[in-house]
C-alpha cells in the first residue's frame, strides 16, 4: 500500500481563499476589516519568521496585520501595558503573543491577561475549558488544522480508536478534546507510556505531536490508518553538505507503506496552522460585531 499524501499545502490554500471571501462579507457588513495583532519579544530568529508570516498572512486575506516588536530585555510590566492597550483597542480582534518568551517575562501571566474573546491561539483557561466542555471558543490553530486534513481524507471519526502521542496543552491535549467531540474512542499517550509501539498499533487514527525526529516507525502503523504528523524537526541533510531538512515525528517512508492516508513533513500540518488563526481571528471579529 502507498498511503495517500494529505496536502496541506493545497488545503491550507482554499482555507485562505474561504477567509478572503469571509473578510469582504465582514467589511461590507460592518464597515471595517477584522484586526490581528501579533506580539514579538526579543530577536528569536525562528519566532521572527513566524511572526512576519502571521502579519503577511493577515494583510493577503485583507485583514488589517500589525507587528509589534519589543526589544528582548522588556519588562515583563510592560509587556502586560501592551496585552492590555490591545485589549482595549475595539479595532483588535485577534492578539498573539509568540512564545516562547524572555525568561523575564512570566508567559502564564501573559496569556491569561489577554481578553478570552481576542485570544485567537486558544491558549487562554477561559477557551481551554470552553474546549473541554464542548461550547464554542476559541480553538488552538494547530489542532483546528489536524481535524481539517482528518476530514479530508474522509475518516469517519464515529467510534474509531484515535491515538494522539504527546500531551502539551497547546497541541497534544486540545486534539484529543477534538477527536472526543468527533466520537473517537481517544487515548493520549507521553513519555512514560508502556509499550508505545503497541498503543500506536491499536489506532485507525495515529496523530504524532512530540517532536522527536521520525520516531514513530512504520511497523508501529496498523495498515490502513490515517496519520497525522505535527511534528516539526531540523536534521542533517545526510548528504555530507552541512544543510539541513525538516522531518516530522513519523518516519515518512516507512509510515507511507502502512497507511492508508498520511501528512507530510513539510507541507501537511505547518501550512494550515497559520491559516486556522486567521478563520479564528475572522471568528473572533464576528462574534464581537455581533455580540458585542
Ligand atoms: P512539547 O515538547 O510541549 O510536548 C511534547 C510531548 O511529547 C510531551 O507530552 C511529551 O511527554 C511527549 N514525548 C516526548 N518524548 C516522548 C517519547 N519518547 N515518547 C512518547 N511521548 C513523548 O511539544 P509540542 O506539543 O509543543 O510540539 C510537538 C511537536 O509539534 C514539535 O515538533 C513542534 O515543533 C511541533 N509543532 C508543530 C506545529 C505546526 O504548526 N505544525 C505547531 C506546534 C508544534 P511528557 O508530557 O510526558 O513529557
Amino acid at each position: 500500500m502507498s498511503a495517500i499524501i494529505l496536502d496541506g499545502k493545497s488545503l491550507a490554500e482554499s482555507v485562505r481563499a474561504e477567509v478572503k471571501v469571509g473578510v469582504d462579507a465582514f467589511r461590507a457588513k460592518h464597515g471595517r476589516v477584522p484586526g490581528l495583532d501579533v506580539v514579538l519579544v526579543g530577536e528569536d530568529p525562528a519566532s521572527q519568521v513566524y511572526t512576519r508570516n502571521k502579519e503577511k498572512a493577515s494583510n493577503e486575506v485583507g485583514m488589517r496585520g500589525r507587528l509589534h516588536r519589543l526589544p528582548a530585555d522588556s519588562s515583563e510590566a510592560s509587556v502586560l501595558a501592551l496585552v492590555a492597550q490591545l485589549n482595549a483597542d475595539p479595532l483588535v480582534d485577534g492578539i498573539l503573543v509568540q512564545l516562547p518568551l524572555p525568561k523575564q517575562v512570566n508567559e502564564q501571566k501573559i496569556l491569561d491577561l489577554i481578553v478570552p474573546e481576542k485570544d485567537v491561539d486558544g491558549f487562554h483557561p477561559i477557551n481551554v475549558g470552553l474546549l473541554a466542555s464542548g461550547r464554542p471558543g476559541l480553538v488552538p490553530c494547530t489542532p483546528v488544522g489536524c481535524m481539517r486534513l482528518l476530514k479530508l481524507a474522509g475518516v469517519d471519526l464515529k467510534g474509531a480508536r484515535a491515538v494522539v502521542v504527546g500531551r502539551s496543552n497547546i497541541v497534544g491535549k486540545p486534539i484529543a478534546q477534538l477527536l472526543l467531540a468527533e466520537h473517537a474512542t481517544v487515548t493520549i499517550a507521553h513519555s512514560r507510556t508502556r509499550d508505545l509501539p503497541a498503543v500506536c498499533r491499536e489506532a485507525d487514527v495515529l496523530v504524532a505531536a512530540v517532536g522527536k525526529a521520525e520516531m514513530v516507525r512504520g511497523d508501529w502503523i496498523k495498515s490502513g490508518a490515517v496519520v497525522v504528523d505535527v511534528g516539526i524537526n531540523r536534521v542533517d541533510s545526510g548528504k555530507g553538505d552541512g544543510k539541513t531538512r525538516l522531518v516530522g515525528d513519523v518516519a515518512l517512508e516507512e509510515a507511507k507503506e502502512r497507511a492508508r492516508a498520511i501528512t507530510p513533513v513539510p507541507g501537511g500540518v505547518g501550512p494550515m496552522t497559520i491559516a486556522c488563526l486567521l478563520q479564528n481571528t475572522l471568528t473572533a471579529a464576528t462574534r464581537r460585531a455581533t455580540q458585542g
